[in-house]
């Protein structure tokens, strides 16, 4: 077992996914390729919908942020295990409706949603709206009224927890970009605005305070901060509200230095708080609910690539040369994110080797971990990088015209491609102009 019992290694010492040896997967698909173990999926999804029931009440609902993986099957799987989803972007909405995924169950987020956004979830009948501004909840309403609807709305709130206090946190401090915060009184202004607005329909708050979160106090201060907010706006101005959003950004193990993190155990801890929170502040238990992204999905992924060098720099460093980089996966680029990697097809033998992995991108910064420990690889070897599920599909470009690798489903011994490789011709395929014209 590789940090996963997932993970583990087999009779020829070749790494293995859902117990599919990744050498034969690598052969079949083509490399890059990028593998998900659908059990663990949607064991992940069963976990948290068991837990948020069992510890906020039936009521409490967990939502997949779509944004850690979205396509068609993803949503199948959730809607299939009864999980809601959050969506931040037209294109989200767009494959939900097209798939069918209960728009009831759906909560639309985003910073910047367009007049034409907002139109496109009302017309789907999307549940709930996550108002982050003054002048998206004056278009929504305008758009609800128009329609002779109501939208239901949460209000996103930035609790103003301080990042400098638990690191991983960046999206819940007063500065953010998202929500209305409650320091400067315009969280509670917003609320004032909202309740005046008769084609709005108030249900409740949200914040989603950051990523990569191991315990559960940071979520307990959020809460309180929260709770406090909601029984303050009831006090004061008689809102009847229902429900809290806490967010997602519940740490994954990527490599073993990190901790793993007790999904039931946090969550069991969180809703304590929050009961005795709404107890001290005298409001009833609101509904819970819950937006997990990268604990559902990223420790069900592996992505397979084929070693093209192995260079060695004297006195300086090695580099070990892959078929993929950024463009499928701009993690390490964009923050430095720590991996686990290894040569699937050597898993057994000794991590004897200190290197950079690099892309094949013209870009020095195109590389996909630093002072990695492999076992010494050769051309043609397959390099496996663990725990890729999520924000790796998601946030694959066209950089250096490099079409996108497959998404391959693993379930109970078997392996399905989900979402095809890209081809050439599919990069063509937005250009407009003859691409005979110089012939
Ligand atoms: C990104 C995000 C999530 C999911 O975060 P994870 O760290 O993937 O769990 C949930 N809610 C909102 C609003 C987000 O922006």
């Amino acid at each position: 077992m590789l940090l996963y019992p997932h993970f583990d290694i087999n009779d020829q010492g070749h790494l293995t996914v859902g117990g599919l040896d990744t050498v034969a997967l690598a052969k079949e698909y083509g490399t890059p390729v990028n593998l998900l173990d659908e059990n663990v999926v949607r064991a992940q999804m069963r976990l948290y919908l068991r837990c948020a029931k069992q510890y906020f009440g039936e009521s409490a609902l967990p939502l997949f942020a779509s944004k850690a993986l979205c396509c068609a099957e993803i949503y199948r799987i959730a809607a299939e295990e009864g999980m809601g989803i959050d969506c931040v972007s037209p294109g989200e909405l767009y494959i939900a409706d097209r798939v069918g995924f209960p728009a009831s169950r759906i909560y639309f987020h985003g910073n910047n949603k367009t007049d034409a956004d907002l139109a496109q979830a009302l017309d789907m009948g999307v549940g709930t709206f996550v108002v982050d501004n003054v002048e998206e909840l004056d278009s929504l309403h305008a758009q609800a009224l128009s329609r002779g609807t109501r939208a239901r709305i949460l209000l996103r709130i930035t609790p103003g927890i301080d990042p400098h206090t638990h690191k991983a946190i960046s999206t819940g401090g007063v500065d953010s970009k998202f929500g209305s915060p409650i320091m400067t009184g315009q969280a509670e202004a917003i609320v004032l605005h909202a309740l005046a607005c008769e084609g709005i329909d108030l249900q409740g708050f949200h914040c989603h305070i950051g990523s990569q979160i191991f315990d559960a106090e940071p979520f307990i201060e959020a809460a309180q901060i929260m709770v406090a907010f909601m029984a303050d706006m009831t006090h004061k101005h008689g809102v009847r509200l229902h429900e809290l959003n806490l967010g997602g950004g519940l740490g994954v193990r990527y490599t073993e230095k990190q901790p793993t993190l007790d999904v039931e155990g946090t969550i069991r801890t969180i809703a304590e708080s929050v009961k005795a929170l709404c107890a001290q502040n005298g409001i009833a238990m609101p509904r819970v609910i819950l937006e997990p992204g990268r604990s559902i999905v990223a420790a069900a992924g592996a992505t397979l690539y084929t070693v093209g060098s192995v260079k060695r720099i004297p006195g300086f460093k090695n580099y070990v040369s892959v078929d993929g980089g950024m463009p499928d996966n701009p993690r390490y680029a964009l923050y430095g994110s720590p991996y686990t990697a290894l040569i699937a097809n050597k898993a057994d033998r000794c991590a004897d080797l200190c290197a950079t992995i690099a892309g094949r991108c013209c870009e020095s910064g195109d590389l996909l971990g630093e002072n990695m420990m492999l076992q010494t690889p050769a051309r043609g070897d397959i390099l496996a990088m663990l725990v890729t599920g999520a924000y790796q599909h998601s946030m694959a470009s066209n950089y250096n015209k490099i079409p996108r690798p497959p998404l391959v489903m693993i379930k109970d011994g078997v392996s399905r491609v989900v979402v095809r490789r890209e081809t050439y011709e599919d990069l063509l395929s937005y250009d407009v102009t003859d691409p005979v014209f110089t012939r």
